[in-house]
């Protein structure tokens, strides 16, 4: 028998399955202490949004319920997470302590601290591995360096041994302390109420690792050999809709990567179909943006590019407020911002085109877009939204050209070419025909007055002509690099031109 309790301290791994810091308590045996404390201090100022705060709580009851039914009890905290764990340990007389690896770097540095404290005052430190297939730091180019280009990152990790999930039963039962210590009532922490506009967020999905774990199962099984030709249908649920899933942890990218790898594809052929390579393929990007955000911390506040930062935007609180309520006047740029603000979810497509528009036609900010997606998104997570961001701005690694403007009218044409998606979320236009739903402002009179259609009125005019706005993001691109290149040759002529 081991001497004393060992904390499990649950952080952004919400499940019982496949969890390596679990496993390695009950495999010490003795009694457990599982607990999760909410530090709101410690991620600031990537804190969690409005969104996420709802997501965590039912995902943290999920955990609660599955835990107590095990005859074991989860023991909330909040408060600083070091002071709240040396408490717990002295509470618990715990002897031993286990959590699983977080590469965010402000947190990956306080955990490094926290264990080499509880080492030095004897205690027995477990780490699991994180919710990555690959530790970033592993993962390195030829010359030792991080990889700053997706598909060679991916060709390289793909070749890499990756470690399976660690069997798909959850622990049946497993001890618990005969007088726990006192819990936090996860109510107190309101992490729900204060938000008026979470109401249809079910939409999106349930929180919880039992409620993922069906999700997984039902993409597999019916979504999976589509993904290639669904993925980029708004209109359609073509997608996994893993991702809070997978930023709480509430499944383990390796249960996803082993679950698809095992699906038997339509054609039975291995390689598998393409829609199951495709979307390794996404989880590939999730790897890449947390090995960026590893590699180069800074890139939360500032562009992987770091000459962007001059870039001349012309921020504009009325511009943003605007894009923030879906009241554009680009059909497919409203209909994601509320799909976003009703579901806290947003096809990926669509956050693809509203970022462009953003940071393009309207020359917002880009962090300002990602300050309002993590605030509003249930699956808000740093190293995915920095990467998402800074490739739309064409600041970040691997990112698409600042020149390359996306159309908002053509890309709603081609990627929701039945205007299904917009007379969802945009009803005003509902009655629109097709061939002009994308593009109001270009309709007929008769036509926008017989789909009960007031431009200005019922459904606002575009902030910017599309063509005008492409127009003006080029000029500033223009200017930027003029401005780049006098302060080079000042620098090299020591000021004298
Ligand atoms: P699926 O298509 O089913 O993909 C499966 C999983 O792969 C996702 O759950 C996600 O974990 C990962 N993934 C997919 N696409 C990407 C990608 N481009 N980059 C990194 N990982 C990816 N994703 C987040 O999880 N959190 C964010 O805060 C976030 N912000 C974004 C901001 C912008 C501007 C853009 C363009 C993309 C952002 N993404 C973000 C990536 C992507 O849009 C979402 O992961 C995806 O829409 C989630 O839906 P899904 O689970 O159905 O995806």
């Amino acid at each position: 028998m081991p001497e004393g309790a060992t904390l499990v301290w649950f952080r952004r791994d919400l499940r019982l399955r496949d969890n390596g810091a679990l496993q390695a308590a009950i495999a010490r045996g003795g009694p457990i202490v599982p607990v999760f404390v909410l530090d709101e201090a410690a991620e600031r100022p990537h804190g969690l949004g409005g969104a996420s705060r709802w997501w965590l709580h039912g995902s943290l009851a999920a955990l609660a319920e599955s835990l107590a039914e095990r005859g074991s009890r989860l023991v909330l905290r909040r408060g600083d997470s070091g002071e709240q764990l040396r408490a717990l340990l002295a509470e618990t007389g715990a002897r031993a302590i286990a959590w699983n690896a977080l590469h965010e770097p402000a947190l990956r540095r306080r955990d490094d601290a926290l264990a080499a404290e509880f080492r030095a005052a004897g205690l027995e430190v477990t780490v699991g591995a994180s919710g990555l297939l690959f530790d970033p730091d592993a993962v390195r180019t030829r010359g030792g360096g991080p990889f700053q280009v997706f598909s060679p990152f991916w060709r390289h990790c793909r070749a890499l041994d990756w470690q399976r999930p660690e069997g798909e039963r959850a622990p049946a039962a497993f001890p618990a302390l005969r007088r726990g210590p006192l819990s936090d009532v996860l109510e107190s922490w309101i992490l729900r109420s204060g938000l008026p506009w979470a109401a249809g967020f079910g939409e999106y999905g349930e929180p919880g690792e039992e409620a993922a774990r069906r999700r997984l199962q039902e993409f597999v099984r019916d979504g999976l050999d589509a993904y290639a030709e669904q993925r980029d249908k708004p209109a359609c649920d073509g997608t996994s809709r893993l991702s809070a899933a997978l930023h709480f942890g509430e499944l383990s990218p390796r249960q996803v990567r082993a679950a698809v790898e095992a699906a038997p594809s339509e054609s039975g052929v291995v390689p598998r179909s393409r829609g199951a390579q495709m979307f390794l393929d996404e989880l590939g990007w999730r790897e890449f943006a947390h090995h960026l955000l590893w590699h180069f911390p800074h890139t939360a506040e500032r562009p992987l590019r770091e000459a962007y930062a001059s870039f001349p935007w012309l921020p504009d609180a009325a511009v943003q407020r605007a894009w923030q309520r879906g009241e554009t006047g680009y059909p497919i740029v409203d209909a994601g911002l509320r799909q976003l603000w009703r579901t806290g979810w947003m096809h990926n497509r669509v956050r693809m085109i509203v970022a462009s528009v953003f940071v393009k036609h309207l020359l917002q900010p880009w962090h300002a877009g990602a300050a309002w997606f993590h605030d509003t998104l249930v699956d808000a997570d740093l190293a995915n939204n920095t990467l998402g961001w800074q490739w739309s701005a064409g600041c970040g690694a691997d990112a698409a050209p600042y020149f390359r403007v996306f159309n908002p009218v053509l890309q709603g044409e081609k990627f929701d070419a039945g205007g299904e998606y917009v007379r969802r979320w945009v009803p005003e236009l509902a009655r629109l025909p097709a061939d002009v739903i994308h593009r109001p402002w270009e309709a007929e009179p008769a036509v926008l007055a017989a789909a009960g259609v007031r431009l200005g009125e019922s459904y606002p005019q575009p902030l910017i002509e599309p063509r005008q706005g492409r127009e003006r993001a080029l000029a500033a691109l223009a200017e930027w690099r003029r401005s780049q290149r006098d302060g080079a040759v000042a620098r090299e002529t020591g000021g004298r031109v």
